[in-house]
């Protein structure tokens, strides 16, 4: 079983750290649940600003990548150039190769792309998270309406820690770390890429939702990493493509 927090220091955590800045919320991460903390991150404009202050207060955290298979070339060279510029320890995490390969011989993101998240994120996740004590994401409250819920600091059924330290930023403070430290961008943005994911689910999107091209048109906002999906205790609501 991971080393959790109770209920209560949940609470006190949280009436401590909302609006707390980030780098106070990594530091405190760091020191308290090193060395079984990792971070994730999709190497996307949006997650400059964390990846930029990981690697200013907390370098030795190992910053995880999903690796899908259908990422855009232009995020893995985004990946590999903001690790080198930042300090940065990026783990790459795969799905299991059977399932993924079968995912793929019937393009299962078309038919059922909950399922095809799952495969290719939510189970390859919920493996790291058992070498895990405390997890860090860069979800914030202002990208979708499940996120706007959210805790700074929350626990997952398996008992450990998930820090959100960019939770009450907005996009406008993404931007303006980007400006302020002169921060590279995903090369994909001039071309409308305000989020970027798997490049069979994204579309470019001109102004707006942020997130509107993930997804388009299909209702889908999430691919499970944030929601109750990977929640559930790992076998439970299994599916196989
Ligand atoms: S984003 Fe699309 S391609 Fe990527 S795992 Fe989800 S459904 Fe599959």
């Amino acid at each position: 079983m991971p080393v959790s927090l109770s209920p209560d220091e949940i609470s006190a955590l949280n009436a401590h750290l909302e609006g707390a800045d980030p780098a106070t919320i990594l530091a405190w991460a760091a020191e308290r649940f090193m060395p079984r903390l990792a971070a994730t991150s999709s190497f996307q404009t949006q997650s400059v600003p964390l990846l930029y202050l990981i690697g200013q207060v907390c370098p030795q955290v190992p910053v995880l990548f999903l690796d899908t298979g259908y990422h855009f070339p232009e995020t893995l060279a985004f990946r590999d150039e903001l690790a080198a510029r930042f300090g940065l320890t990026v783990r790459v995490i795969r799905p299991d190769a059977e399932r993924a390969a079968a995912a793929r011989q019937e393009a299962l993101y078309r038919r059922d792309p909950d399922l095809c998240c799952y495969v290719h994120k939510v189970l390859p996740m919920q493996q790291a998270l058992r070498d895990l004590d405390a997890w860090i994401s860069g979800i914030r409250r202002d990208q979708t309406p499940e996120r706007a819920a959210a805790q700074v600091i929350e626990l997952l059924p398996g008992g450990q820690v998930k820090i959100n330290p960019l939770l009450t930023w907005t996009r406008e403070d993404i931007w303006r770390i980007i400006h302020q430290h002169d921060l590279p961008v995903h090369p994909l943005l001039e071309q409308g890429y305000l989020s970027i994911g798997c490049a069979p689910c994204t579309v470019p999107v001109f102004g707006g939702d942020e997130r509107a091209g993930r997804w388009a048109g299909t209702g889908k906002t999430e691919c499970g990493l944030h929601t109750d999906a990977l929640q559930r205790p790992p076998g439970e609501g299994e599916r196989t493509p």
